[in-house]
């Protein structure tokens, strides 16, 4: 097994087998090993890369699990489309040193009749939650089982998923799950785009209006810094922006706090800026989370 690809492009092992992962991820701690884990659906960028790039510096192991997890897909969503390239993805993870990829088979993690849900409840109704009926459940579903599959020390999700990353640190809080949270800041295209596997769903005129999403949010994070509080005159702004992208869609934009993720009139303490759109046949989220105070505005993580 190997332990560190650190400096050397290794190919990372890979495991599809359940029992032996976990095998291997109790092994290794009992032999002293601190292991960080970066679940993930694959077709990795830049931003896949950054968490598993920051897993490596805090952990002596590192596992990555590419699953396309069909119970958080609905049925009229891009389960089936979703691209995928194992290939591609284990040379990558290779060259930042991952350890062990976990590509567990659908029917391993599901076996019928499968019967078993993990929900959290309240803060998963808002924002993406209202559009996804059963998405959240079918993550925190997920995500359980890959935390028992993969008992690491620590796990590591993007802050561009930030509604995804809070249940799943509300679901590890109240579910008494020994590993930590950690949230990495979103990686972006040159141009403000959120990195994502879907982004290559846009055609070239998508892609130029997509654009539109970072912009309003820009837009936010510009009248926050000058003292406006008022959720509503921010989120208006942050419509017009949008509205000049026809080919932009946009499904919510809203302020939540981060505890509750429920809208607030006045923005204050820790938030996030949120939105989602449809562009073409891609549905794009992006956010910034925030913290706002009288002394001005930090962006989180
Ligand atoms: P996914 O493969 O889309 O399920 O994403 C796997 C993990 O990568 C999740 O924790 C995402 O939040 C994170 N992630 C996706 N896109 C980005 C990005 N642009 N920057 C940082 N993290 C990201």
């Amino acid at each position: 097994m190997p332990i560190c690809g650190r400096g050397e492009a290794l190919m990372p092992e890979l495991i599809s087998d359940l029992k032996e992962m976990r095998r291997v991820v109790k092994e290794a701690r009992r032999a002293g090993k601190t292991v960080g884990f970066v679940p993930t659906m694959g077709y990795f960028h830049r931003g896949h890369l950054s968490l598993m790039e920051r897993a490596r510096e805090e952990n002596d192991l590192v596992v990555v699990s590419i699953f396309v997890n069909p119970t958080q897909f609905g049925p009229t969503e891009d389960f089936r489309e979703y691209p995928r390239d194992l290939e591609r993805d284990l040379a990558l993870a290779g060259e930042v040193g991952v350890d062990i990829v976990f590509h567990p088979p659908v029917e391993d993690m599901y076996p019928p009749p499968y019967r078993t849900y993990v929900e959290v409840e309240g803060i998963t109704e808002t924002l993406c939650g209202a559009f996804r009926p059963g998405h959240f459940r079918g993550v925190t579903t997920v995500v359980t089982k890959l935390f028992h599959l993969v008992p690491a020390d620590r796990a590591y999700f993007g802050a561009k998923d930030a509604q995804q990353a809070l249940v799943i640190r509300k679901m590890v809080e109240d579910l008494n799950f020994d590993i930590e949270v950690v949230i990495c800041p979103t990686v972006r295209e040159e141009d403000g785009l959120a990195m994502s596997s879907r982004n290559v769903y846009l055609g070239e005129e998508e892609r130029r209006a997509a654009t539109a999403l970072y912009r309003s949010l820009c837009v936010a994070r510009d009248l926050l810094e000058k003292g406006e509080r008022n959720s509503s005159s921010i989120l208006s702004e942050m419509h017009r922006v949008l509205d000049e992208e026809p080919l932009v869609r946009p499904e919510y934009v809203e302020i939540v706090d981060c505890q509750e993720m429920r809208p607030l009139d006045r923005v204050e303490g820790e938030v996030v800026v949120a939105l989602a759109a449809r562009v073409g046949r891609a549905r794009l989220i992006d956010n910034l989370m925030l913290r706002v105070d009288e002394e001005g505005i930090t962006l989180l993580p």
